[in-house]
């Protein structure tokens, strides 16, 4: 048994290391001066000291940990707050909190689907979306990236009766793009399907209210299943699903990822509830980072970089191939700046891509320190072409 699983381990690795998809982490030090361009703090609230301050008082008043799952003895006032505050951000009757982003959407779909639904969902969407509709044991079908199309054919094909679903990512997470929530919620409702949209990106960030690209504007017929994030832009943990009353009753009874799994610490919910405090009391965030994005895209666009269609602070460079990702990666870490390497198979072949992100936190200074060193792998991948040619 011994020598299966060793064998085992072994092939798997040699399989991803010869297919140059071997991933590390890096161990990062607080206060190390490095510029990070491949997080998700877009308002730049995750280090805020106010935010810490307020889960060190929530660990206080109501301990370090959650204790209990939410259902036997873990649900507290600070979650409940909480959730009534995401509601009404979010224009929704109610919302349901859960400890991360993958376990809302593992639960939600699970709860909502089975063999017998069907659910269609944007090639690109989120791995846990994918993952959720799985564990549900439910066939997704994908359709092209943003083709409400081909969306529109698959749904036609589909027979008439029994429950669909259409889910899509609200901001693509290694695109920038935002989803055409309007066409997606029309197309879903002339096929009698309900539209669920995870805005793990847009929450915070888009939005007259950091209320995301769905949010107030696109109601809960529209969009009866809303997904939002709290680890991004609102610089915390966890997560919440938002829509009506008997939804998340739903999910109370039904998600296992939420029944079973111990409450989320309160300090984190505490800490939450000051970055929606935030959110409301400092708009300005919102026009910095627009600044930074506006500023990064004229500048990379003079530099002849590859831009994305994005309006968002995901703003993706695509160089295409794998090794020169990884060049010009470490040629920015030798400068002190962080990106995200992105490679298959989070992204198809051939599309590989540094994943640059911008956020309100960032200088002028810092910005010019990137758009230098993209300036200088440029330079750099022109002199060893030129040097390789005779
Ligand atoms: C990050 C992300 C998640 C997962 O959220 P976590 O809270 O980090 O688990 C889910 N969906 C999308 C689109 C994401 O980008």
């Amino acid at each position: 048994m011994q020598n299966a699983w060793s064998s085992y381990l072994a092939e798997r690795a040699a399989i991803q290391r010869h297919s140059g998809r071997w991933r590390r982490r890096r161990t990062r030090c607080a206060g190390d001066g490095r510029r990070d361009f491949a997080g998700n703090d877009y308002l730049g609230l995750a280090r805020d000291p106010r935010l810490a301050e307020a889960q060190a008082q929530g660990a206080r008043r109501f301990g370090a940990g959650g204790r209990a799952s939410h259902l036997v003895s873990g649900h507290l006032a600070v979650h409940e707050a909480l959730e009534q505050q995401l509601a009404a951000l979010t224009g929704r009757p109610a919302a349901l909190l859960f400890s991360t982003g993958y376990m809302a959407n593992l639960g939600t779909l699970q709860a909502l689907c089975d063999p017998d639904t069907r659910v269609f969902q944007d090639r690109l969407n989120h791995a846990s979306l994918i993952d959720g509709a799985r564990l549900a044991g439910a066939r997704s079908r994908r359709f092209h990236h943003g083709d409400l199309g081909d969306l529109e054919r698959l749904l036609a094909r589909a027979p008439g009766d029994g429950r669909t679903l259409v889910v899509s990512d609200g901001v693509f997470s290694m695109d920038g793009d935002v989803a055409d929530i309007a066409g997606l919620a029309a197309t879903s409702a002339r096929h009698g399907a309900w539209l669920m949209v995870d805005d793990a990106h847009g929450l915070g960030v888009l939005g007259e209210a950091g209320d995301g690209c769905v949010g107030r504007v696109h109601g809960i017929e529209r969009v009866p299943v809303l997904v939002g994030t709290l680890g991004k832009a609102l610089g915390s943990a966890g997560a919440f699903v938002a829509g009506s009353k008997s939804l998340i009753e739903h999910l109370i009874q039904f998600a296992r990822p939420y029944v079973y799994t111990t409450a989320q610490p309160p300090g984190v919910a505490a800490a939450t509830l000051k970055a929606l405090a935030l959110l409301e009391a400092e708009p300005d965030r919102r026009t910095r980072l627009a600044t930074l994005i506006a500023r990064f895209r004229r500048e990379a666009r003079t530099l002849g970089l590859p831009l994305a269609a994005s309006s968002t602070p995901i703003q993706p460079l695509v160089l295409g191939d794998s090794q020169r990702v990884m060049h010009w990666a470490a040629w920015l870490a030798e400068r002190g700046i962080t990106v995200g390497a992105i490679r298959e198979p989070t992204v198809p072949r051939g599309q590989a891509r540094l994943r640059i992100t911008l956020s309100a936190a960032h200088t002028d200074a810092d910005l010019d320190a990137l758009l230098d060193a993209l300036a200088d792998c440029r330079a750099r991948e022109a002199l060893a072409s030129g040097e390789a040619s005779p």
